[in-house]
């Protein structure tokens, strides 16, 4: 079986303040054994979160970004090199804000995720269509085009998690239906047995991404094909740990 998982995207948000405070509300909730849970703070709060965690079971900590160079000239940017240097086992990357924003693109996505797994990381790595491409039933041609970059360069997946994260759900509280995101999440697992192999897709973790609440987690955590949720805006509330606990 696929273990259930559940990273925490803060995004660029918090102080040190109130990252201590929601490390407190995790610590003191009592969390899904069966569940891995990964918070992904702001870059200058990671060493803190990662210390304030430190000895508690299932809970890791992730970048929400890295660049593919180990060190050099190339200023504002953190390594993946440097993460796994700081202990810092995870780092998310191709997240939807990333592309738009920042302009990256799939193959600049998927040599961080060469880099990252060279570096001996682990990587949610996120896909996921805009709302013009799902009205244009693009979907999965999308998301497809995405994963296909990144197996070009990305042969052994077994640290790699995906994440699929529509963009038109992405705080906007318009969560995907769990029909929505089981078909797709279906169609990602079919992608991955026919370009990876069946063993691989079996045991490749697929979670699903877009204003996921205590709310709504429980109906997408009972379908075949959803392996977990990447949280953004829910994860910086004490309604996280129910997330997290979904299948309990
Ligand atoms: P929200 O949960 O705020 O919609 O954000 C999802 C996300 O982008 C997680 O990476």
């Amino acid at each position: 079986g696929r273990k259930f998982f559940v990273g925490g995207n803060w995004k660029m948000n918090g102080t040190i303040e109130s990252g201590k405070k929601l490390v407190e509300t995790i610590k003191s909730a009592k969390l899904d054994s069966n569940t891995e849970v990964v918070i992904a703070p702001p870059a200058i709060h990671l060493l803190l979160v990662k210390d304030a965690l430190s000895g508690v079971e299932h809970v890791q900590v992730s970048g929400q970004n890295a660049y593919h160079k180990a060190s050099g000239a190339f200023t504002g940017e953190v390594s993946v090199t440097q993460l796994q240097d700081a202990g810092i086992p995870w780092v998310i990357l191709g997240h939807s804000e990333r592309r738009t924003v920042f302009k990256e693109t799939d193959d600049q996505t998927a040599e961080k995720t060469k880099a990252a797994l060279d570096a001996g990381l682990s990587v949610i790595v996120c896909v996921g269509e805009t709302l013009d491409e799902r009205e244009k039933n693009e979907s999965v041609n999308v998301v497809v085009r995405q994963l296909n970059a990144v197996a070009d360069q990305v042969k052994d997946w077994t640290k790699v998690v995906v994440a699929y994260e529509p963009v038109w759900a992405i705080g906007t509280g318009k969560v995907a239906t769990a029909e929505q995101a089981q078909e797709v999440h279906a169609a990602i697992r079919k992608w991955a047995s026919d370009k990876l192999g069946q063993s691989a897709a079996e045991s490749l973790r697929i979670i699903y991404g877009g204003s996921v609440a205590a709310k709504n987690c429980k109906e997408l955590a009972t379908q075949n094909d959803i392996d977990g949720f990447l949280v953004g805006g829910a994860s910086l509330k004490p309604e996280f740990t129910e997330i997290v606990n979904a299948r309990l």
